[in-house]
């Protein structure tokens, strides 16, 4: 899982990155959107995004570790 880097800009990513990206896309996804990526394919914030990790990772998700 080392320096995967977003398919679309190829910023670095990091673990929640990848955690949002198989939430909001697919689970058994092989590349990976970086969050302002994400953010903008789905029209909502990278705020939104970072507040839906908070959430999973509180739920004890364990893609957010
Ligand atoms: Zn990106």
């Amino acid at each position: 899982m080392a320096d995967k880097t977003c398919a679309k800009c190829g910023a670095p990513l990091t673990r929640d990155d990848i955690g949002a990206h198989r939430k909001l896309v697919h689970r058994g996804a092989q590349s990976f959107y970086c969050k302002a990526c994400l953010a903008a394919h789905f029209h909502i914030s990278p705020a939104y995004i970072d507040e839906m990790i908070a959430r999973f990772r509180s739920q004890g998700c364990r893609l957010f570790r």
